[in-house]
């Protein structure tokens, strides 16, 4: 096919198949932003774990009520805790073409264990595709802005109060309701996220990064900038030989 017309988003809909993806960096990069974007033109699901822990706290269950304090305080969760919810999202049936992970592996104990995982092929995730992985950087000053501004309405649509604020202050500009603020969206918090990110994520992007099959994209660019270079990355990575890459 020829490669404009494969590289184009309706191309992309019909039937190409992403495999699994993901989309690493720290807090505020704007991995969640793309990852809901790349999301509707693949047609296949985002799996947030940072997300899934939220629905946990909400519904008060067990890993909810452990991951509460580690998150307020910005600390991250059990690696086993998080593997098993993990594993338990990507035996859905609608991960079989692929699936976008944001915020996770974010150890190394989880990047050897989601490896291992595809590579046994026990879930039947993502097709019988190598995984490709997307670093997003966004400078430190530009993130603290990113995460002390945040707000987020009760479907998940991301204002920031500097950079994109709602029309009215503190309301939804599509249905009206009120904008909230994540509980770790704290500068105290931050801080403690990105020491976590630093001392145990960053190893993950290393570990993807000689791998291969990886690129580094600027986030600091518009939002439609950075989606076009993670979809230019994701079609390049993905025509690479396995051998090239490295093999799951
Ligand atoms: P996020 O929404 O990705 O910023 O994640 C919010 C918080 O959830 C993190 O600060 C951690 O406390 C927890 N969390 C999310 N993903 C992971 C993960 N892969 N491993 C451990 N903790 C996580």
């Amino acid at each position: 096919m020829d490669q404009h017309a494969q590289n184009d988003s309706t191309a992309w809909a019909e039937g190409y198949l992403p495999g699994p993806v993901l989309l690493l960096g720290a807090p505020g990069v704007g991995k969640g932003t793309q990852a809901k974007i790349l999301m509707q033109q693949f047609h296949i699901p985002q799996i947030s774990t940072g997300d899934l822990l939220r629905d946990h706290r909400k519904r008060h269950t067990e890993l909810g009520l452990l991951a509460d304090e580690l998150m307020q305080r910005g600390e991250l969760v059990p690696d086993d805790l998080v593997n098993r919810m993990v594993a338990e999202r990507l035996a859905s049936f609608d991960c079989q073409p692929g699936f976008i992970l944001d915020g996770y592996p974010r150890t190394l104990v989880q990047a050897d264990w989601m490896d291992k995982t595809l590579a046994s092929g026990e879930l039947n995730a993502g097709g019988k595709l190598p995984l490709v992985a997307i670093s997003i950087l966004v400078n430190h000053d530009a993130l603290l802005k990113r995460i002390t501004g945040r707000r987020i309405s009760a479907t998940g649509r991301i204002y920031n109060i500097y950079t994109n604020p709602p029309r009215v202050a503190g309301v939804d500009d599509i249905d009206g309701s009120a904008l909230t603020q994540r509980s770790d969206d704290t500068e105290t918090a931050f801080e403690q996220r990105m020491r976590e990110f630093h001392a145990k994520t960053a190893a993950v992007i290393d570990h993807y990064r000689a791998r291969g099959r990886f690129f580094e994209v600027d986030g600091s660019a518009s939002v439609e900038h950075v989606t076009a270079a993670i979809r230019e990355a994701i079609f390049t990575l993905r025509q690479q030989p396995v051998a090239l890459a490295g093999s799951l």
